[in-house]
This record gives C-alpha cells, sequence and structure tokens, in this order.
C-alpha cells in the first residue's frame, strides 16, 4: 500500500508513554497511573498516557490560578502575539499531528487527518486578530455628572472539557479564545483521544506561555473531568460533548458561565424544487466525512415523497462510491469508527429501524475483511417513521435514514418533533420556501442549499433555545464574548470646585 514520503511503518508506530502538561511541567500522575491508548484503525495498543485522579486536576487547578496574574497583566496587544506563537509552533509540527490524529482518532491519514492537523492553527490566529478589536462601549448617563464605560476582564481559570471527534478543533476553539481573554485553561480531553491532546499540548509546551496558563490533565471524564468543572478554582466552563454529560455538568458547575456545545441530530429537509445534485454531494459529505461523527452531520433526511425513490437511489450509488478501509492508505475516504460505544449504538439504531419496517438499502453494519471491527459501512436506510430511535437520536456514525414527507407543515413538524436543535440544512430553489424553514426550524444554524457540515469558524454557532444542543454561542468574536467579563464602571466627576 502506497503513501507519501512517509512509509507505512513510520505512520502506525508506537507513540510511547506519555505524560500530562501541568505548570508549564510534563508529569505522570501521582499514583503513577496509566491508561493503554489503542488505535481503531486495529485495535492494537500504540501507547500509554497518564491516568488522572482528583489530585492531579486539583494540582493542575492550583496551577492554572497561579498564573492568573500573569495573564492578567498582559496586554491584549501581548495576549495576541501569545496566540500567534501557539499558531506557529503548531503550524511547524502538521506531520506528527497528523500522524497521531490518525492513529488515535481513525480519521483518514490523507483526506481527513492533515487537513484537521492543518486546520487548527487557524483558531489561534483569529482569536490573535479578534481580541485587539473587542472594544468596550461608552454609554450615556442620566446623570450630567456622570460617565459610565464598559471593557472586558479576563474571568480567571476555565475548565475546559472536550470530546473526541474533532480532537484538534474542538480544544482549539475554547483555548484559543480563553487564553486570548486572558483565562489559565485546565483542559480535561476525551479518553480516546488522549494522544492527540498530548501532541497538542506539545505545540502549546513550546510557546513561552506563562507556566500554569495551559494545564492537560488526562483520564477519565468523571473523575478529572468533574473535578475540573465542579471545582471552586474554576471560574467558567466550556463544553462540548453530548447532552447528557452536558446537562451534568451543568448542575455541577451551578452558578459559572457555560459555555456548552452538543449533540445535534440534524434534519436535512429536500423540497420536490431542490436542486437534487446538490442535495445528494451535501447529504453524502456530512454524512460520511469523519465517518459520520459529527454534531453537525447529516442524521436524517426529510424528503418531499415526490423525489423520495430518485434521492433514495442516488445516495444509494454514492454511498457505494465510499472507499472504507485503512487510516494510512491513500485510497481511503472513511475510515473507522472511533469506538466500541459509537458502533454499538450505529448497531441498535439499525436493528431497531429494520424491526419496525425500514428497508436498508445499503450498508447497515460492520464491514468483514477490515484490520479491526469499527469499520461501519456507509448505511441508507428506506422507509423510516418518526417514532424509530435513528429519527429520535442523534446516531454518530455514517448513516442516512430517509423519511418522507408530503408538504411543508409536515416536514417542519417533523424537524421540530425532536429534543435536539443545532443544525439543519434546506434544500429548495425558492427564496420564499427557504425563509419559511430558516425562521422557523428550531436549530441554531440553518443552511439553506448547503450541506449541514457547512461553517466558518467566524460564524456564530449553537444549540435553539428549548433544545436539549447547548448554551451561548461559539465562533470568533462570540467566543471571545462568553470567554470574557464586562465590567462596567460608573465615574462621578466630582463637583466644579473639586
Ligand atoms: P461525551 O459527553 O461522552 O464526552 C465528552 C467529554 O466529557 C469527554 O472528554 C468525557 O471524558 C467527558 N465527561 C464524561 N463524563 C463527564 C462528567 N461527568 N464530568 C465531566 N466530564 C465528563 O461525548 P462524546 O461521546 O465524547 O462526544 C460526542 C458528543 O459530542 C455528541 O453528542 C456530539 O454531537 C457532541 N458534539 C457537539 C459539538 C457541538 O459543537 N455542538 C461538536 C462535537 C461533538
Amino acid at each position: 500500500m502506497a503513501t507519501t514520503t512517509e512509509s507505512l511503518g513510520q505512520l502506525t508506530g508506537p507513540l510511547g508513554t506519555m505524560k500530562m502538561f501541568i505548570g508549564g511541567e510534563w508529569v505522570d500522575s501521582l499514583d503513577g497511573g496509566h491508561d493503554e491508548v489503542t488505535t481503531p484503525r486495529d485495535g492494537s495498543v500504540v501507547g500509554h498516557v497518564p491516568r488522572g485522579e482528583r489530585t492531579d486536576a486539583q494540582r493542575a487547578v492550583a496551577a492554572a490560578n497561579d498564573a492568573e496574574e500573569a495573564l492578567r497583566e498582559l496586554t491584549v496587544f501581548e495576549r495576541s502575539k501569545l496566540c500567534l506563537r501557539i499558531a506557529d509552533a503548531i503550524d511547524a509540527r502538521t506531520d506528527h499531528l497528523a500522524r497521531v490524529i490518525s492513529l488515535d482518532q481513525g480519521k483518514p491519514y490523507h483526506s481527513e487527518g492533515r487537513w484537521e492537523a492543518g486546520a487548527f492553527s487557524h483558531f489561534f490566529r483569529q482569536a490573535a486578530e479578534d481580541i485587539v478589536r473587542l472594544n468596550g462601549e461608552s454609554i450615556p448617563s442620566s446623570d450630567r455628572n456622570k460617565r459610565v464605560i464598559t471593557f472586558h476582564r479576563p474571568r480567571g481559570t476555565y475548565a475546559v472539557v472536550t470530546p473526541w471527534n474533532f480532537p484538534y478543533n474542538i480544544p482549539s476553539e475554547y483555548i484559543s479564545a480563553a487564553l486570548a481573554c486572558g483565562n489559565p485553561v485546565v483542559w480535561v480531553p476525551a479518553p480516546s483521544t488522549s494522544a492527540c491532546a498530548v501532541a497538542y499540548a506539545e505545540c502549546l509546551a513550546e510557546a513561552d506561555l506563562p507556566p500554569g496558563a495551559f494545564n492537560l490533565v488526562t483520564g477519565a471524564g468523571p473523575v478529572v473531568g468533574d473535578e475540573i468543572v465542579a471545582s471552586a478554582g474554576t471560574r467558567g466552563v466550556a463544553f462540548t460533548g453530548s447532552p447528557q454529560t452536558g446537562e451534568t455538568i451543568a448542575r455541577r458547575a451551578a452558578g459559572k458561565p457555560l459555555l456548552l456545545e452538543l449533540g445535534g441530530n440534524g434534519p436535512v429537509i429536500v423540497l420536490d424544487d431542490a436542486d437534487l445534485d446538490a442535495a445528494v454531494r451535501g447529504i453524502v459529505f456530512s454524512a460520511f466525512f469523519n465517518a459520520g461523527q459529527a454534531c453537525s452531520a447529516t442524521e436524517r433526511v426529510l424528503v418531499h415523497r415526490s423525489i423520495h425513490d430518485e434521492l433514495a437511489e442516488r445516495l444509494v450509488a454514492a454511498a457505494a462510491d465510499v472507499r472504507l478501509g485503512d487510516p494510512f492508505d491513500p485510497e481511503t475516504t472513511m475510515g473507522p469508527l472511533n469506538n466500541e460505544q459509537v458502533a454499538a449504538k450505529m448497531d441498535a439504531h439499525i436493528e431497531d429501524a429494520e424491526s419496525h419496517g425500514a428497508t436498508v438499502l445499503a450498508g447497515g453494519g460492520r464491514a468483514d475483511g477490515m484490520l479491526g471491527d469499527l469499520y461501519y459501512r456507509p448505511t441508507v436506510l428506506s422507509r423510516v417513521s418518526s417514532t424509530m430511535r435513528v429519527n429520535r437520536e442523534e446516531s454518530f456514525g455514517p448513516i442516512i435514514p430517509l423519511i418522507a414527507f408530503d408538504d411543508a407543515a409536515e416536514a417542519i413538524e417533523l424537524a421540530n418533533d425532536n429534543e435536539l436543535g443545532l443544525i439543519s440544512s434546506v434544500y429548495t430553489r425558492s427564496l420564499r420556501r427557504a425563509f419559511f424553514f430558516g425562521e422557523n426550524v428550531q436549530t441554531g444554524i440553518v443552511n439553506i442549499n448547503e450541506t449541514p457540515d457547512y461553517w466558518e469558524s467566524h460564524i456564530p454557532y449553537g444549540g435553539a433555545s428549548g433544545k436539549r444542543s447547548g448554551i451561548g454561542r461559539l465562533g470568533g468574536a462570540n467566543t471571545l464574548r462568553e470567554m470574557s467579563e464586562v465590567r462596567s464602571m460608573i465615574i462621578d466627576l466630582g463637583s466644579e470646585t473639586d
């Protein structure tokens, strides 16, 4: 199997025994415990990471608290430069970061691993630009003797907890903004991408930050993650992950500013006047990119009954073009799922759908003859109904369930009759219909004639109110506003004789 300049052995070789990063030092856990790092490629052990305990999380919070003053003393221009130094350190390590993400997460190295490894320094460059333009206000007062201004202040140490599906991009959305705002960070990554987190921390370790400004604690979420979100030493929490964990965290962090980016069950709505070429392109991309493991993935397709069969046929043909395989094979366009939990959920959703009358048009299970058990065939289901689990819950895998509707009112009802509300897409040639759905679908983002995966990093991103998809808005200056405190200063000018 050919690769680019690197040999397969170099790309898949062991990662060794790794350490956490606390207070500017590489450290083991206090009790010396380790967890194995297994690769979803073939299930083999490729390294070890420290199994952090509550005491490790506590010393990371203490180190971050110690760094608060040093970060607060930096001007925003100095913090901006700090972010640029981090971006440069990331860009200097792209090859290593790409190898680690494909080994640890399972993304196809050539089409996706190299992309994410090369993309995430952008968040630090963007934060560097935005922070120097985060202006306060001058506000009129009813008292002629008063002047009122607002400005942004650091909040203090942030607890950042992240998932495994985009193990570089998602942490960067928060860590870049936190540091730009002058907040030290304690980061707990998902255990199944801990090796990515260590590769990430190596970049920050090289960027000459005040010791303790950035800390990485590896270990189980309910242990070290819980410790940092509930700790009195953290002043804000930024979390991306499932609604269930998000709700636990919201309770444990009660009273702190929260930024929660939770699950999606993205409906893609295809109306009878849609450009079907564009719809097929958008659906297939977002259902199979990252093997469907994205909060913005196509999770269910609501299609007008008159075009259902044609769309189904075209999606089945497109699914056949997906090259499922070893993440390091240059031909591969879809790699394994990241972990058994996701694969088991896919199994359960398909079994439930079939037992209630759905038809498997393509895929429908794990692939035989692969390097490991986590390779899932791109799947298309038809005759899906609203009560099936595959419609009601986020599947988070490579699956396209088709649900037919007869009119716009039914499409809106199907779209909104769901506890999640992150992103939707609508395919139509009518401006009137685009606005009807844009104004009435209960998701934080509505993409018109575009895949639900389309997002630019400065556009507000987050869940609709009243749904379980999160609180707050990410994206460029939005994240900076969420992660900094607005201070109001009211100045009395005194009397003329003062
Ligand atoms: P998860 O909720 O299982 O885990 C997320 C993180 O929380 C992990 O680091 C985990 O170790 C940690 N954690 C678990 N229990 C904890 C606890 N009690 N206290 C503190 N931390 C705890 O989610 P996942 O399976 O890693 O990720 C998939 C989910 O993330 C999906 O629902 C997906 O839609 C969502 N997601 C959302 C976005 C978004 O921007 N809205 C982006 C990506 C993923």
